[in-house]
């Protein structure tokens, strides 16, 4: 998987003071399943250091000025950020990660001025306003968000879900799209059970249409549903549905046990990590196979632990 990322997250000097913004979670965590592609428009427009610069509202729209002396800068960095949109989007890429409140990267987080100086709102930098407009369902984040358990279980889970059906698609097939929906049963229903049931549909009556448009369509609808944020009410609920699946294998006693951790997580009071790993338990001892395979249970490497956070539950 190969994910774009802003240089200065990499660690690279590239900041205006030529410093850099090296992230831990990026670097020492997720670089064991990712490889990455820096960028930096800036850097690539005026060099490292630079004077900062800032974006500003006026009559022709966003404008980008330099704060030390003023100079109207939008063309010379339009002029980069093209550049770099082209060299990252020249690879097959699976996702984006912004640093956040940047000029050029920050992902809603740019802060905005108003000619005579006073701040206006925020908004998304010059490049990545032009990732998400071009790519609008790639996975894209900043690392600020990523601070935030919930949002980078969502986001990683959003990576991977990404790039499994990249590699789904390269040898796509009826038969093989049957399974692949089969097995992304309670991930599409902790995302979205509207779009998931639709996507049930699409596959059930497959034969309505050619195979490439079922496909795009099919596409559409994933890519949508994986964006969406998983909740505490969606996650209770696809617990029990799996739990479901298990009735009847399990003893009085491994009922109440099971449904005792999921109402703890949806207290939160234990992490998903706890009613997910009974209901694994149970799935291997009364080998229920269907639901040994759901992506689910282990949407990423385990390794992330990115569900051992009662913080991660929202
Ligand atoms: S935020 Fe973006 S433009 Fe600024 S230094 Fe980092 S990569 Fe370069």
């Amino acid at each position: 998987m190969l994910v774009a990322v802003s240089g200065c997250l990499l660690g690279q000097r590239v900041r205006f003071d030529a410093g850099h913004k090296r992230d831990a979670f990026v670097m020492d965590e997720l670089s064991e399943y990712a490889d990455y592609i820096s960028f930096c428009p800036e850097d690539m427009a005026f060099g490292s250091p630079r004077p900062s610069i800032r974006l500003v509202e006026s009559n022709e729209g966003e404008r980008v000025i330099s704060n030390k002396t003023g100079e109207d800068l939008t063309d010379t960095l339009q002029e980069s950020v093209t550049e770099e949109f082209e060299a990252i989007f020249a690879h097959k890429i699976g996702g984006i990660i912004f640093k956040a409140k940047s000029p050029s990267c920050g992902l809603g987080s740019a802060k905005t001025y108003l000619d005579n100086g006073y701040a206006s709102g925020k908004s998304d930098g010059v490049f990545a306003k032009m990732c998400k407009e071009a790519y609008p369902l790639l996975p894209m984040e900043e690392e600020g968000r990523l601070c935030d358990a919930w949002l980078r279980e969502n986001f990683i889970m959003q990576l991977f879900a990404y790039d499994a059906f990249e590699q789904f698609k390269e040898e796509a097939s009826i038969g093989k799209l049957v399974d692949f929906h089969r097995v992304h049963k309670f991930m599409l229903q902790s995302k979205d059970e509207r779009i998931y049931r639709e996507l049930g549909q699409l596959v059930g009556n497959h034969e309505q249409k050619p195979f490439h448009e079922l496909l795009n369509e099919y596409e559409l609808l994933y890519k949508t549903a994986i964006a969406k944020k998983s909740s505490i009410g969606k996650t209770r609920n696809v617990l029990e549905h799996m739990a479901g699946f298990l009735k009847k294998f399990l003893s009085k006693e491994e009922k109440a046990l099971l449904h005792e951790q999921i109402d703890d997580c949806a207290a939160k009071i234990v992490p998903v990590i706890v009613p997910l790993s009974t209901l694994k338990l149970y799935a291997v001892k009364y080998k229920v196979e269907y639901l040994l395979e759901q992506k689910f249970l282990e949407p990423y490497p385990k390794e992330l632990a990115l569900r051992s956070s009662l913080e991660s539950l929202k």
